[in-house]
């Protein structure tokens, strides 16, 4: 319990709206977590795998309707839609409280209420931020348990007149006496809610017991509400990873990497580099909240404390980290059960078994036509776990940022890698990067390229002309010797025939090497319209396979393709609306200058 006296009240008020059986307040001990999964595994919700094979293991299968974030069922609910901007999904948020209030109603009946206390960054840390998530799921209380740091202590360091951020979670479906639970207990998409009220610095989430819908640390806090906050307090909270780059030498650079969902930020936060000598470690996978520090540098922390990780295509080959990771205590939720209660999913890249149980609780054997894990399959692993996790991971001073990587899913124009000429350059790259639409939100558009600025378009909590207004004004707050360098980086690009040009994952390094050269004032780079780009040979490329032409091709600029993208970005922009007049110049000049 707590003597904070405003939690008391929210609690009591959320309770009573939502009418559950009874209330709990978590603890966050491996006891409780034992318990609530043998509660879960004896309800037939969750399946223990393997001890010997997968000590600590279970397996979720989903609702078919529940298997991802749902991006048109998420709400900025700020005062004006004006505040929300063109990017965004708005109600008025007096209406769309009405609305929940309706479905949250009794919503919890039959149900636990779950109170968890948690905190994004290191307990008691000054740059971390308390949230509480009042919850109905079990299920979200174990992911949270590894997501965040949960338990008794936050309670404490919140006092008893401490801030926290309130999100109250519901799966929308309550239970008559008696009832017995499906495997996953969900309410249809039409009553899903995902809410955010900026100005309140709440969360209401209905209906979806999937992920970022849910776990409300992640997206919903960690991104919406903090990029918000950050706003108000001049700092940047970030769709990124961090990482470790360590050279032969022992010089250590710290990079963040803002890529959209399902690009492969997991992969590159632990990528083990094919070039002798180099050492990659990992500080965070997916969020990255990043603050001045007195010397006028950035540094970062990374807010959570395990991997919510797109499961297929992870393998020994693509993220041996990442396997080694969820060797133990991790929740594996929409992938393939073996027979002798293992995981399989596709890009696993050991034989499909001969017969398995599929995400969707059906027989599959290797001849079945649908997939055996969903394409949005994930695992929930301790940051803890991963053999590459930086000693300094949780460091509550965070780690001084020397370079940015933003990218995507880029078949063709933007080139392997360029930089920036300054930061204000930089923030132009930010606005106008785009990828190809993945599974990670339910989508029918999945493969279309759409602009998605720094990654963060489903997760901006305000404005996006703002929010890059907001990008130029941090720079601002400091000098071009501290700022991080800024490089567009594509490991997606496609020949004509649609085959990689770019072997990607471990080879990535190669890329690394050069920007830690550059920001090391080293590495050779020629001037281009679009940034600064390596020379032919300022890549390594010993011992990579892959053939002069297509070296010469990703490190193109097609001045033709540009221009097509220039004014694809001039449409992108006008869609915005009132963007920054320095990124409208910006685009001005990259016009000229492919044109000059
Ligand atoms: P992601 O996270 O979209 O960043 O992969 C998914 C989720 O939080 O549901
Ligand atoms: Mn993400």
């Amino acid at each position: 319990m707590t003597t904070n006296v405003k939690l008391q009240a929210w609690v009591k008020e959320m309770a009573d709206m939502c009418q559950p059986d009874q209330i709990y307040w978590c603890d966050g001990s491996q006891e409780e977590y034992d318990r609530l999964m043998q509660g879960m595994v004896d309800a037939g919700m969750a399946e223990p795998l393997d001890p010997e094979k997968r000590p600590g293991c279970f397996s979720f299968n989903s609702d078919p309707s529940d298997v991802a974030r749902v991006e048109n069922r998420t709400y900025i609910a700020s005062k004006t839609k004006e505040a929300a901007g063109p990017t965004n999904n708005w109600i008025n948020p007096d209406e769309l409280k009405e609305t929940m209030k309706g479905l949250y109603k009794g919503c919890m009946k039959g149900r636990t209420m779950y109170v968890i206390p948690f905190s994004m960054g290191p307990i008691g840390s000054p740059i971390s931020k308390i949230g509480v998530e009042l919850t109905d799921s079990a299920y979200v209380v174990c992911n949270m348990r590894i997501m965040t740091r949960v338990g008794a202590k936050v309670l404490e360091t919140l006092g008893g007149n401490g801030e926290f951020v309130p999100c109250l979670h519901s799966v929308g479906a309550p239970k008559e006496a008696g009832q017995k639970d499906g495997k996953w207990p969900c309410a249809p998409m039409e009553k899903k809610y995902i809410s955010h009220f900026p100005e309140e610095r709440t969360i209401w989430s209905f209906g979806s017991g999937y992920g970022g819908n849910a776990l409300l640390g992640k997206k919903c806090f960690a991104l919406r509400i903090a990029s918000v906050i950050a706003r108000d307090e001049g700092w940047l909270a970030e769709h990124m990873l961090i990482l470790k780059l360590t050279s032969p030498k022992g010089v250590v650079k710290y990079i963040c990497g803002a890529f959209p969902s399902a690009c492969g930020k997991t992969n590159l936060a632990m990528l083990v580099p094919t070039i002798p000598g180099w050492k990659v470690e990992t500080i965070g996978d997916d969020i990255a909240w990043m603050k001045y520090g007195k010397d006028g540098r950035l540094y970062a922390i990374n807010p959570e404390a395990g991997f919510f990780g797109v499961a297929p295509g992870t393998s020994l080959d693509s993220n041996p980290n990442a396997m080694h990771s969820i060797e133990k205590n991790t929740i594996f939720t929409n992938v393939g059960v073996t027979d002798d209660k293992d995981i399989w999913w596709e890009g696993m890249g050991v034989d499909a078994p001969d017969h398995l149980i599929d995400w969707k609780n059906n027989d599959w054997t290797p001849a079945s036509e649908a997939p055996a894990a969903h394409p949005n399959a994930r695992f929930t692993a301790p940051a803890s776990q991963c053999p590459v996790i930086a000693p300094e991971w949780e460091d509550p001073a965070g780690v001084p940022i020397s370079a940015i990587l933003i990218g995507g899913r880029r078949p063709s124009t933007i080139p392997l890698v360029h930089e920036s000429f300054d930061w204000k350059h930089g923030v132009f790259m930010g606005s106008i990067m785009g990828s190809e639409i993945t599974a990670a939100a339910i989508s029918d558009k999945i493969g279309q390229v759409r602009r998605d600025p720094f990654a963060m378009l489903p997760f901006m909590g305000y404005n996006v002309c703002d929010y890059l207004q907001h990008w130029l004004d941090v720079g601002a707050a400091s000098t071009e010797d501290k700022l991080p360098k800024i490089f567009y980086v594509n490991w997606f690009r496609k020949d004509k025939d649609g085959k990689w040009l770019w072997p990607g994952y471990g080879e990535n390094s190669r890329v690394l090497k050069w920007i830690c050269e550059r920001v090391s004032g080293e590495g050779e780079a020629v001037k281009t319209p679009i940034g600064y780009m390596p020379t032919t040979d300022a890549i390594d490329t010993t011992g990579l396979d892959v053939s002069a032409d297509d070296m010469a091709e990703l490190l193109k600029v097609n001045n033709e393709e540009w221009l097509k993208e220039v004014e694809s970005i001039k449409a992108h922009y006008e869609n915005y609306g009132r963007m920054p007049q320095e990124l409208k110049n910006q685009l001005e000049a990259l016009e000229a200058r492919l044109k000059a």
